[in-house]
């Protein structure tokens, strides 16, 4: 099966699928193999840039629990982090970059659904999330998602956060979709917005940046449930490997290690019923 690929300048040269025929062992510049279960060169996962404590870029960092345990996979699937190209994965470009072979994986924040697993594949669960909202501190009227009438509320497109309240709770609440969660957060501090509803981890890290201190709240009673997947490109045969290296990290304290270090000061609790998740059967 072979895909045309998007040739992103940078990452040419590591362009593996199309190529893998005719990579070899020769180990040149273009000739990346990845036949066989090897390794290639370096290994193309996409995360968020900007959501802080999950996946945040600062420079040439690259910080936040998404990134940790992308790392981990990485290096067991015998990627070292110098091995890893971070490619930023939009909320609403995720599927489409995994289908156009732009990115091997995605951790960011990407819930596991029926819907997405018609087009992309996912390994995990390897965390739990809940949808929530966030509110300035002084709001008392907002207290979940029914009593969103005649607000304004922000979301972000390709988002099962923006879908939800589209399907269960649209009438009466005006929607805007942007394309990150920080842009909302901008717009509630301006004073455009009432509240921004994505996942409560998503929206604790926003709200702990130091420019918001005190000024926002979460609201705090998750109404759903997001299993956080590592998206593959469909038919991928690396399934069983992530799971195992998320089951390896969940034994051996890393991921709560981890958790903890990118939560910390944020208030943020990790619902303990449903976390640490259990990685799905691969299908
Ligand atoms: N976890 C939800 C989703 O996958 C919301 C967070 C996000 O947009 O990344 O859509």
């Amino acid at each position: 099966m072979r895909k045309p690929r998007i040739a992103l300048a940078a990452m040419a040269v590591t362009a593996t699928l199309a190529l893998s025929a005719c990579g070899g062992g020769g180990g040149g510049e273009g000739g990346s193999a990845q036949g066989g279960g090897g390794t290639s060169d370096t290994i193309r996962i996409g995360i968020k840039f900007d959501q802080p404590g999950l996946g945040f870029k600062n420079g040439d960092q690259y910080t936040g629990f998404d990134v940790d345990v992308a790392k981990y996979v990485a290096k067991e699937l015998g990627y070292p982090e110098d091995k890893i190209d971070w490619v930023s994965a939009p909320s609403a470009n995720r599927e489409t970059m995994l289908q156009n072979g732009q990115v091997d994986m995605i951790f960011a924040t990407y819930s596991i659904t029926d819907t997405r697993k018609k087009v992309v594949d996912f390994a995990g669960p390897y965390f739990v999330a809940g949808q929530d909202l966030l509110v300035p501190k002084d709001n008392t009227d907002i207290t979940g998602p029914k009593s969103l009438n005649g607000k304004n509320l922000c979301s972000v497109t390709g988002s099962t956060s923006a879908q939800r309240v589209k399907d269960e709770y649209a009438s009466g609440v005006n929607l805007l979709e942007q394309p990150g969660y920080a842009e909302c957060v901008t717009a509630m501090e301006g004073g455009q917005i009432d509240a921004v509803t994505t996942d409560d981890i998503i929206l604790a890290g926003l709200a702990a940046q130091p420019a918001y201190q005190g000024k926002f709240k979460l609201v705090g009673k998750p109404f759903s449930e997001e299993d956080y997947g590592v998206g593959i490109p469909k038919g991928s045969d690396r399934c069983e490997a992530i799971n195992d290296a998320i089951s390896k990290m969940i034994k051996d304290g890393s991921w709560e290690k981890a958790l903890d270090a990118n939560t910390k000061g944020t208030g943020y609790k990790p619902n303990a019923k449903l976390n640490p998740p259990t990685p799905a059967p691969c299908a």
